[in-house]
């Protein structure tokens, strides 16, 4: 199928992106790496008269330790974060998620940013953005920089608190410390397909003890959510496989995900239930290893 048609705008910085969109207002989309944007347009689903196309903005692509946190641009492209050095040491879950995201072509082209705007509730870096507590920034023209935590960020399906005249420009994990572990769990169809249910977990061990926990599930609603009983009970408590079994039945008991022609909901809170165990397990044995 063909998309509708639409003006095209190539800005060469972000302040030209910004003042596109505030005159183009509703009717406009903004395109990273077009991988979720041009199958909507195509399948008509989507039906801006303006597509600004960021990929001509340097400004918004870029991978820096600052403050405290690693701050990855928004239009840093997936396959870029996964070879980098810096992502690997200062956030290792953002690493790990990353061969998850479909195939290597389409994380040649697909940006953090836009998996990030584009809020799949079944998408990786969601639910990892929301297990780390990230801190969103965006931009308009009218209104300039504000940053949003990643609890407040996701608003449902596909929806999320960036206003249409507001560029997301870029994405800031906390780095990682000593005695934390990491693991993201899911199952998928094949290889790069979108996650029929997982999670994304950090677990922090001092002493012999859990001091945090962060779990943080995909698929099982219309936005990640947080599994907030089931961190609570796990802080305080010393790791075992017993603690990590009761913790996944609570993360996942009260769950209502909806059925579709992949799963069930009861095999999501089953599946989700196991996912949530295996990566308990495996982050609290990198926490302690590194504690
Ligand atoms: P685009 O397609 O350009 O944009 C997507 C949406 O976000 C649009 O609404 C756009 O306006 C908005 N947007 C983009 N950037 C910004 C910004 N900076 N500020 C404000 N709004 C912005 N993803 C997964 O997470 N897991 C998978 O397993 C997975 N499998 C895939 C398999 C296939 C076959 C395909 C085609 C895609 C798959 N994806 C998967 C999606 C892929 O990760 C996309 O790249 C990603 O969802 C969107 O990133 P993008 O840069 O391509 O954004």
């Amino acid at each position: 199928m063909k998309p509708p048609p639409f003006d095209y705008v190539a800005p060469a910085t972000l302040d030209e992106a910004l003042n596109a969109l505030a005159e183009a207002g509703e009717d406009a989309k903004v395109m990273a790496g077009g991988q979720s944007l041009i199958p909507l347009l195509s399948l008509r689903l989507a039906r801006p008269t303006v597509v600004i196309d960021l990929n001509g903005v340097a400004e918004l692509s870029g991978i820096e330790a600052f403050d405290g946190a690693l701050r990855i641009g928004a239009t840093t492209r997936h396959r870029v974060a996964e070879r980098s050095a810096d992502v690997a040491s200062a956030v290792p879950l953002v690493a790990e998620a990353m061969p998850l995201i479909g195939h290597v072509a389409i994380r040649s082209r697909g940006t953090v940013g836009g998996s990030i705007a584009h809020a799949d509730p079944a998408a990786e870096l969601p639910a990892v953005a929301l297990a780390l507590d990230a801190q969103m920034t965006l931009r308009s023209r009218d209104r300039g920089e504000r940053t949003v935590a990643a609890a407040d960020f996701f608003e449902g399906f596909f929806t999320t608190a960036a206003e249409a005249d507001e560029i997301l420009t870029s994405v800031s994990f906390p780095v990682i410390g000593a005695g934390t572990g990491h693991a993201l769990e899911e199952v998928a169809r094949r290889h790069g397909d979108y996650a029929m249910v997982g999670v994304a977990a950090s677990v922090t061990v001092s002493g012999g003890a859990i001091t945090d926990a962060r779990l943080a599930l995909m698929s099982v609603d219309e936005k990640p959510v947080r599994a907030g009983s089931a961190e609570a009970m796990l802080r305080g408590s010393a790791p075992s496989a017993e603690l990590f079994a009761e913790a996944a039945e609570m993360a996942t008991r009260d769950l209502e995900p909806s059925a579709d022609l992949h799963a069930t909901a009861a095999y999501r809170r089953k599946v989700g239930s196991v996912c949530v165990r295996r990566a308990l397990e495996r982050a609290a044995k990198m926490a302690e290893v590194t504690s």
